[in-house]
């Protein structure tokens, strides 16, 4: 099990623009601009970006399900494609700590709509940050062979894996070692949190899926790569 924490997130660039562009058609005024700056310093100031991640030997994949070595079984007809091919898997929790959820929480409770939405989309921005660098460095040590490669990365609660996988993805890795748990409906807590799996194996073998993205039908998220 790799536990990193104090991770140093490159914040330099428009945090959140693009992102809060999409969400109000494409325009910023001023007003929001300036907002903007400030609360990126706020949310900068309130992150405390966690990963915690571990390597499992693949058994088998039979149907819709994945076997581990473990014992452990993720099932779903993605997932079971996304891995088949691979020989290992990493499965990851990363979070941007609980600070953050206090934040929007609070602000949200004091009736600052559009404060919330610019601290929720700065914070998304850094969500997707934080996923590129744990993806940097667990590609480093599941990519074992000169020959390998890695898969696209997959999440519970993404087209065709149902959100209750979360829970086998917690019994195979200890969220709470970085400060995140499961509530009754399977979301993490805090809010600003990513779970989920990359295959590792010949690159002749493995999926060759670019991005989720693709094997999901819905056009018109603004979250879609
Ligand atoms: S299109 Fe949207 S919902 Fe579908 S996998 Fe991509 S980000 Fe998720």
């Amino acid at each position: 099990m790799t536990i990193l924490k104090d991770i140093k997130l490159d914040t330099s660039g428009n945090i959140g623009k693009d992102f809060l562009k999409s969400l109000m058609g494409g325009r910023l005024n001023p007003q929001i601009e300036r907002m903007l700056e400030e609360k990126k310093d706020i949310c900068i100031k309130n992150i405390s970006p966690k990963i915690i991640y571990e390597i499992f030997k693949i058994d088998k994949i039979k149907g819709n399900s994945v076997y581990f070595n473990s014992g452990h079984i993720l099932n779903g007809p993605n997932i079971s494609k996304i891995l088949k091919g691979s020989e290992i898997t990493a499965i990851f929790i990363f979070t941007l700590g609980s600070g953050i959820d206090d934040m929007i929480e609070k602000t949200s409770s004091d009736g600052d709509t559009l404060a919330t939405i610019i601290m929720d989309s700065i914070t998304t921005s850094m969500l997707t940050i934080l996923g590129k660098k744990a993806g940097e460095l667990i590609k480093k040590e599941g990519i074992k062979k000169d020959n390998w490669s890695s898969t696209c990365t997959y999440s519970p609660g993404q087209f065709k894996w149902t959100i209750e996988e979360q829970k086998e993805i917690f019994n195979m890795v200890d969220g709470s070692r970085i400060g995140v748990k499961l509530n009754k409906s399977y979301l993490m807590i805090p809010f600003k949190s990513i779970s989920g799996v990359y295959g590792f194996g010949p690159k002749d073998k493995i999926d060759k899926t670019r991005v989720a993205c693709d094997i999901c039908p819905r056009k018109n998220c603004i979250g879609r790569r």
